[in-house]
């Protein structure tokens, strides 16, 4: 099974990501955690995306092509997958249509995850990550059970440099203008499935369970 995750930045697609992997036996690819891995080992690929992110931006296509094709054409990926932060642009989601296609294969799901401007903002100043591990919570929805460290693997929680408030309102404008038309690309395909990101992350699981069977 073959997933893509949609949704502006902070609408949960990680989140339900994660939870897609466990239940399916899916690898779960992001992006945005493949970029962060290489900022911390320094990386020449990690310094040219920082560039990028740390103003909110997108991270060229050719760069961002590149690393997602390379992944998932590991073994691991041979059944299925669950993309989250990729495509984020129309062309991007074109590269991964013919690579695709070059195997006979498709996607088989878009899952977009909706949420409003308004709740996005107050939950990217919750949310807290640890780089280690990729883990995510929330000060106040998804709390860690001790503060400021990670359930997963004890490492410090951090606030992303791009989820403070001045780099938010940067991402839902390219949100919108770069990633949003992606709705009407998976739409006209047949494969757009939307759930209501407000709820709790279990309602939206459940939801989304639903829509894979
Ligand atoms: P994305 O991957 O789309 O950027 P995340 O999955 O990291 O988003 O979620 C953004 C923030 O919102 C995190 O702090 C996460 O813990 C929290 N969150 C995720 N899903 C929900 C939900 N259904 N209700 C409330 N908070 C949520
Ligand atoms: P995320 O963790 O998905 O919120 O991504 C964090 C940041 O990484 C984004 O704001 C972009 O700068 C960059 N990024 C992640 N995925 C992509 C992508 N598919 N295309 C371009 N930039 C990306």
């Amino acid at each position: 099974m073959k997933i893509i995750m949609l949704g502006a930045p902070g609408a949960g697609k990680g989140t339900q990501a994660k939870m897609i992997a466990d239940k399916y036996h899916v690898p779960h690819i992001s992006t945005g955690d493949i970029f962060r891995a290489n900022i911390k080992n320094g990386t020449e690929l990690g310094m040219e995306a920082k560039k990028y992110m740390d103003q909110g931006l997108l991270v060229p296509d050719e760069l961002t092509v590149k690393i997602l094709l390379d992944r998932v054409a590991k073994d691991d990926c041979q059944n299925g997958y669950v993309l989250d932060g990729f495509p984020r642009t129309i062309p991007q989601a074109q590269v991964l249509d013919k690579a695709l296609e070059e195997i006979d294969d498709k996607i088989d799901f878009a899952i977009n995850v909706d949420v409003p401007d308004e709740n996005i903002i107050k939950r990217m100043g919750g949310r807290r990550a640890c780089l280690s591990c990729g883990a995510t919570y929330h000060v106040e929805h998804i709390p860690p059970k001790k503060e400021g460290i990670c359930d997963a693997c004890g490492k410090e929680l951090v606030l992303r440099d791009d989820d403070k408030p001045e780099t938010v309102g940067n991402r839902l404008d390219v949100y919108h203008k770069q990633t949003q038309p992606l709705i009407d690309f998976y739409s006209a395909k047949g494969i757009l499935k939307t759930v209501d990101g407000t709820a709790d992350m279990k309602d939206v699981f459940a939801a989304i369970v639903s829509i894979l069977g």
